[in-house]
């Protein structure tokens, strides 16, 4: 494994490069945009450690060029941004994960030898589970091949459930991740949305995906939690 390690921190990137070792890999380290650029011109990179506040440009505009050039090598975005926004505009441009700082090195690790253990057909920003497919930069929205056609909400709703799979998530979390401040969803908005997503998602004859978790909440996943009923 060799990893290409893009931090302008001079003590952040020396104990990074020191941990990265300990895990037996080669790492490569570089201050900046031009310096990531010109190493993975030369290098064929197994995996990318990317901090998005560079002197020279923005993380998020680096890996945005490398994804034009067709470069599909594994990134892993370090941030001190806690926004959802810039999390989702990591994603867009064609980021695999994110990590907020600060973080636990055993967390950070555990992350990189994740996204060396996938292959390439699943990289990219394209989310998945089975037949179920959500890009979230196209907004294309297919399942068993076919097209599914979604309003905003019923979108948000599937793309937050398709980056949480197998995770049971409650009304609760649904409303606040699905529904802004502003707005002040009726008693049963979340069941009322979950069906009509539901509806369009298991279609007649496929495996269902969406199920309800009575008292607790819904869970997206190939099969529905034991012990309990659709
Ligand atoms: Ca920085």
């Amino acid at each position: 494994m060799r990893v290409l390690l893009v931090e302008d921190d001079p003590a952040l990137c020396d104990f990074l490069v020191r941990v990265i070792q300990e895990a037996a890999w080669a790492v490569d380290p570089v201050v900046d945009g031009r310096g990531a650029l010109a190493a993975m011109a030369g290098t064929d990179y197994d995996l990318v450690v990317l901090d998005l506040g560079l002197p020279d440009m923005d993380g998020l505009e680096l890996c945005r060029r490398l994804r034009e050039r067709g470069d599909r090598t594994p990134v892993l975005i370090l941030t001190a941004r806690q926004a959802v926004n810039d999390r989702v505009r990591g994603l867009d441009v064609g980021a695999d994960d994110y990590l907020p700082k600060p973080f636990e090195i055993s967390e950070l690790m555990a992350r990189l030898r994740a996204l060396a253990r996938r292959p390439p057909a699943v990289l990219g920003p394209v989310l998945q589970l089975r037949d179920l497919r959500l890009d979230p930069s196209s907004h294309v929205v297919e399942r068993d091949g076919a097209p599914i056609v979604l309003t905003a909400r019923e979108f948000a709703l599937l793309e937050y459930l398709l980056r949480h799979p197998r995770v049971v998530v409650s009304r609760g979390q649904i409303l606040e991740h699905v529904w802004d401040d502003n707005f002040d969803p009726v008693a049963n908005a979340v069941d009322v949305l979950v069906g009509r997503v539901r509806r369009k998602v298991d279609r007649e004859g496929l495996v269902p995906l969406l199920h309800t978790v009575r008292g607790v909440g819904y869970v997206l996943a190939e099969r529905p939690p034991a012990g309990h009923a659709r």
